[in-house]
C-alpha cells in the first residue's frame, strides 16, 4: 500500500526535483510481494555466518579461506540466475596475488538509462589470521570479520536478490561488486576503476557498505553525500518506515572502497555503523552482529537504490566537493540572545505556576525607562501578554509589532497604569537564520536559532535542514517576510534533522 506524501512543488527547478517526486510510489514498507522483503534476518543470516566461518579463516586475500568466500558468492549469485558481465565466463575478476573481485550485473531495463550504472559494493576479504600490521590483536587467531565485511557481503548478497526480482524494475542498470583485498590497500576497487567492466563515466552513483552490522541507536554513519548534489535529500525521502539517524560526515576518508570511486570523481555514498572494541580482532564474531538493524539499513539502501536507477537524470559528481574545507560544526544547542527591546529586568519567579512578573531592576536608557515603570513594579499585560511564564513574556518581547500597550501596577496602589511603548529594535517573527548550500538544493541549514522566539519554542536547532514551508519550496531567506503570514496564523515547516524527515507546526504571533 502506498502511503502517499505530500511533494515540493513540481515547479522545482533542480534536478533535485526529480530526486523528490519519483519517492513518493516508493515509500512503502516492505510486504509479501515487495522485493524488499527478500533482505531479511533469515538470508543475511545464513550468509554472515558462513563467511565469518572459522573454517574460511579469516578471508585474508588470496589465501584457501578467501577463495572460499570468493565460490561461496559465485553460488548464490548463480543460484539468483545473475549474470556475469557481459562476455565473462566466470563472476571473478582476477588480479594481484590470487585476488579476485566478485562481480554480477543487474541489467537496467530503460532503452537508454540502461547504458548508466549504479555500482553497489563492499569488500568480502578481510585479515585472516590477523598480523601485527593489520591486527588490533591477539595475532595470529582467525580474524572472523562478521562485522567488517561479512556484514555489507552478506547484505550485497540480499540486495542483489532484491533487485534480480522483476518486481524491481530498474531503468538504470546495477553492478554488485565484492571488492577483494580492501584490507590491504583498497586494492580491489582501485583495480575495478582501473580495468571497469563499463564506461567510468557512466557510473552515476557508488554505493559503498563497509562494516554495517553493529548498529546501535538507529545510528548509520555516511560519508560522500556532498559528492552529488541533492544526494543527502535523496536518503532522507528514502529514510521511511522507522527512520535511521544519519551521521552525515563531511569528510570522505580513503578507509573503504568508496574512495577508489571518489578519487575517479565520480558519486559516492558509503555507510557503516561505527568501529568498535572488536575492530580487528579475533572478537568480530557472528553472535555480535545487529540483524535487525542489517535489514533495517538494507532496506532502506534498497529503496535509495531502485529510485536512483529510475530517476530520469542524475547529479553529476560535484567538483567542488573536493575542496571543500569541512564544515564548522554547529553546537545544536546554541541559541542567539534577543536584542534588547524593552529594557527591564525581572525577578526570577518562584515555581512554574508563578505568573507574576515584578520589575527588579530598569535599564537605563532604554523605552522601559522611558514609561514611568518602577523596580518593585508588577507588570500586568505586555501586548497579548497576559501573565505567564516569564520565557512566555520573553517571546512576547522578541514578537512584539514595534509600538504596544503595556499595564502594570505598583505595590500599595490599588490602580493600575499603563501606557504606549515604542520599543527598540525589530520584531522577530520565526527566530532562525539559515544558509544554503550547494550539496543541498533548495533547502536552507539552519544557522542560528534566537531564544525566546516561536522558532526556539517549537524546538528548531542549528543543524537542521529546512526542506519545505507550508508544502512549499523555500522562499530566498530576504522573501521570508512576504511568505509568513501577515498576523497570528501557524505556518508549517518540513525539515530534517541527522537525515530524519521531520515536520513541525509553529504558532506565530
Ligand atoms: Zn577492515
Amino acid at each position: 500500500m502506498n502511503r502517499m506524501r505530500k511533494v515540493l512543488s513540481a515547479t522545482r527547478g533542480f534536478v533535485t526535483a526529480l530526486w523528490i517526486v519519483g519517492f513518493v510510489r516508493l515509500a512503502t514498507a516492505a510486504d509479501a510481494t515487495d522485493p524488499l522483503s527478500r533482505i531479511d534476518v533469515a538470508g543475511l543470516k545464513r550468509h554472515c555466518s558462513f563467511l565469518a566461518a572459522d573454517a574460511l579463516e579469516g578471508r585474508g586475500a588470496g589465501t584457501r579461506g578467501g577463495q572460499a568466500a570468493a565460490a561461496y558468492l559465485v553460488s548464490e549469485l548463480k543460484r539468483m540466475n545473475l549474470a556475469p558481465p557481459p562476455g565473462w565466463k566466470d563472476y571473478r575478476q582476477p588480479f594481484g596475488n590470487q585476488y579476485a573481485n566478485v562481480i554480477a550485473v543487474i541489467p537496467g531495463r530503460h532503452a537508454t538509462l540502461k547504458d548508466e550504472w549504479i555500482v553497489l559494493g563492499g569488500h568480502y576479504d578481510h585479515v585472516g589470521y590477523g598480523t601485527a600490521e593489520n591486527s588490533n590483536g591477539p595475532v595470529g587467531k582467525i580474524h572472523n570479520g562478521a562485522d567488517d565485511n561479512a556484514s555489507g557481503t552478506s547484505l550485497l548478497l540480499e540486495l542483489a536478490s532484491a533487485f534480480s526480482d522483476p518486481a524491481s524494475s530498474l531503468d538504470r542498470g546495477v553492478i554488485i561488486a565484492f571488492w577483494d583485498a580492501e584490507e590491504i590497500g583498497l586494492q580491489g576497487s582501485k583495480y575495478w576503476v582501473s580495468h571497469p567492466t563499463v564506461s567510468l563515466s557512466q557510473v552515476k552513483l557508488a554505493v559503498n557498505l563497509d562494516m554495517i552490522g553493529r548498529m546501535r541507536d538507529d545510528h548509520v554513519a555516511v560519508m560522500g553525500w556532498r559528492s552529488a548534489a541533492g544526494l543527502r535529500r535523496a536518503m532522507v525521502d528514502a529514510n521511511t518506515d522507522v527512520p535511521l539517524r544519519f551521521g552525515f560526515d563531511t569528510a570522505v576518508t580513503a578507509d573503504s572502497d568508496h574512495y577508489s570511486f571518489y578519487a575517479a570523481r565520480r558519486p559516492v555514498i558509503h555507510f557503516d555503523t561505527g568501529k568498535h572494541v572488536d575492530y580487528h580482532r579475533p572478537s568480530d564474531d557472528v553472535e555480535k552482529v545487529n540483524f535487525e538493524g542489517l535489514v533495517r539499513l538494507g532496506r532502506f539502501v534498497a529503496r535509495m537504490v531502485m529510485h536512483a536507477a529510475n530517476m530520469p537524470t542524475l547529479p553529476e559528481f560535484r567538483q567542488d566537493a573536493v575542496n571543500e574545507p569541512a564544515l564548522a560544526k554547529v553546537d545544536p544547542k546554541a541559541r542567539l540572545s534577543p536584542p534588547v527591546r524593552l529594557g527591564i529586568r525581572w525577578t526570577p519567579q518562584r515555581s512554574d505556576d508563578d505568573r507574576h512578573l515584578d520589575v527588579a531592576d530598569i535599564i537605563p536608557n532604554t523605552p522601559a525607562s522611558k514609561v514611568g515603570i518602577r523596580k518593585g513594579d508588577r507588570l500586568l499585560k505586555f501586548d497579548r501578554w497576559n501573565g505567564g511564564t516569564l520565557d512566555s513574556f520573553r517571546e512576547a518581547i522578541s514578537v512584539a509589532p514595534a509600538e504596544v500597550e503595556m499595564e502594570w501596577q505598583s505595590p500599595g496602589e490599588a490602580e493600575t497604569k499603563s501606557a504606549r511603548i515604542q520599543l527598540a529594535g525589530d520584531r522577530v517573527r520565526l527566530g532562525i537564520t539559515y544558509r544554503t548550500d550547494p550539496a543541498l538544493p533548495g533547502c536552507g541549514v539552519i544557522s542560528t536559532v534566537m531564544s525566546f522566539t516561536p522558532a526556539d519554542r517549537a524546538g528548531l536547532e542549528p543543524g537542521d535542514v529546512l526542506l519545505s514551508l507550508d508544502d512549499r519550496e523555500l522562499p530566498p531567506f530576504a522573501e521570508w517576510g512576504r511568505r509568513l503570514p501577515a498576523d497570528s496564523a501557524p505556518i508549517t515547516l518540513s525539515f530534517e534533522r541527522n537525515g530524519q524527515p521531520k515536520r513541525v507546526t509553529i504558532e506565530l504571533r
